[in-house]
């Protein structure tokens, strides 16, 4: 925990608070017990088996959406030290922000998605605060976790005009078109660093991207470089990790360096002041954003559409419209809390609790849940 939080960082004393009222912890700051519910929620446990790139029973050594969030979650903290942000805040809110996302990835984000057309739509970032806000069923005196305005806010990257305005308190800065807290921001790139990163390990080890594509990436080819100079004839699997350990250095300093440039410039004096400021105040530099991008859309081309990938998209893609059409003519071929929600609904309302239900599951109790409505 960091002994002095800057003046733009977020303070306990000015928070928006939670929804419901509860008595101050004894030991614990209340960004800590908030990092604490989540580690202790339901969700948070489910995201051990499911997808970040790799379905879940593809390898062990594959990066989940758990170790994905721990990752982001160490990269923010170091960030939120450095730059004097408030570290467990941006802890929570890392560890907290793909709690909604459905089992095979992005797969089936957006067959889920297809799915809700008429209904409402799907999308796992919004999914994410109905888990913390709604879905986990752990306290009796209200719904949810009932975290602070400020951890809600950072889960939230973003929402269409539409949907901000039946969220309330959350919704009401796409609405006005504000930006989130440093913490929000720093949460929201320190993903985007993890996954650049932990995916160019992964891909090369499935086989899927080699030396010789990754070289020609200035990100990885100019470390590479480096590498090879200082440690001839390394071999491969030390030589990725020395690469990759120096990219995440160098995005991570940069990132400090600029953050902390924009922020002697715009000079905010509080949390306030920074949802106020007309831009991001957390970003890497202009250098660095173009290379951190170039890599990102390398991936997107040679690692997410491989056809390898693509293949297992498809699989996953029937898998998903099989369930929600079952579920749908017949809810109560879902588990009792779920039947019970859905009975007496149709239409859209029907349809939420389906998507709650899909949603939630891991990879593996949907590949069962389909053997079974199969059979
Ligand atoms: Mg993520």
């Amino acid at each position: 925990m960091n002994k002095v939080l800057a003046v733009y960082a977020a303070q306990e004393s000015l928070s928006r608070g939670r929804r419901y009222k509860e008595p101050p912890s004894v030991y614990r700051g209340e960004y800590q017990r908030d990092r604490d519910r989540i580690i202790h929620s339901t969700a948070f446990r489910r995201l051990m088996y499911k997808t970040q790139v790799f379905v879940n029973h593809e390898g062990d050594l594959y990066r989940t959406r758990l170790t994905h969030s721990l990752e982001v979650a160490q990269i923010g903290r170091t960030v939120a030290v450095a730059l004097q942000l408030n570290e467990a805040l941006t802890e929570a809110i890392c560890l907290a922000h793909d709690l909604g996302h459905t089992p095979f990835g992005h797969a089936g984000q957006d067959t889920l998605n297809a799915c809700m057309r008429d209904y409402g739509g799907f999308e796992h970032n919004l999914q994410s605060l109905r888990v913390v806000d709604v879905l986990e069923a752990k306290y009796a005196d209200f719904p949810g976790l009932n975290l602070m305005f400020e951890t809600r806010e950072g889960i939230l990257k973003h929402c269409s005009q539409r949907n901000a305005r039946d969220l309330g308190d959350v919704g009401e800065r796409f609405i006005e078109r504000k930006q989130p807290g440093l913490e929000a921001q720093l949460a929201n790139i320190a993903d985007a660093i993890a996954y650049n990163n932990h995916d160019v390990d992964d891909g090369y080890r499935a086989g899927l991207l080699s030396l010789d594509q990754l070289r020609r990436q200035s990100l990885f080819g100019d470390r590479l470089e480096l590498v090879q100079a200082r440690y001839p004839g390394l071999d491969d699997r030390r030589l990725i990790y020395e690469v990759i350990r120096r990219m995440i250095g160098s995005v991570v300093s940069d990132l400090i360096e600029e953050t902390r440039r924009r922020l002697v410039e715009a000079a905010p004096r509080s949390i306030d002041e920074v949802r106020n400021a007309g831009k991001p105040l957390v970003a890497m530099s202009d250098a660095m954003f173009e290379q951190h991008s170039a890599l990102k859309k390398f991936l997107h081309k040679h690692l997410y559409s491989h056809e390898k990938k693509l293949a297992m998209t498809r699989e996953v893609q029937a898998m998903v419209k099989d369930l929600f059409a079952a579920y749908m003519a017949d809810a109560g071929l879902m588990p009792d809390e779920f039947a019970e929600a859905a009975r007496g609904l149709d239409g859209a309302g029907r349809a939420r609790v389906v998507a709650d239900f899909i949603a939630g599951m891991t990879d593996r109790y949907a590949i069962t849940a389909h053997e079974s409505i199969a059979g």
